[in-house]
């Protein structure tokens, strides 16, 4: 059974052939790759766009009655 390479951070398959790839390894973009340095670097979520649209940040609902 063949393990492929996936991308830690948008989990999109790897494709190992594209020369361009070789540069952003282990990430599949050089977009990726930005964002996993940001998250190390700040230690939270970076800002940029979200990757999860369901992501826990924030999301505590409407503050009415404040
Ligand atoms: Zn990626």
């Amino acid at each position: 059974m063949i393990r492929l390479p996936t991308c830690p951070v948008c989990k999109k398959l790897l494709v190992l052939d594209a020369q361009e790839q070789l540069n952003t390894f282990p990430f599949c973009s050089e977009r990726c790759r930005q964002i996993d340095f940001f998250r190390w670097s700040d230690g939270k979520h970076a800002i940029i766009e979200p990757l999860d649209p369901h992501a826990p940040d924030q999301a505590a609902g409407p503050t009415d009655d404040c």
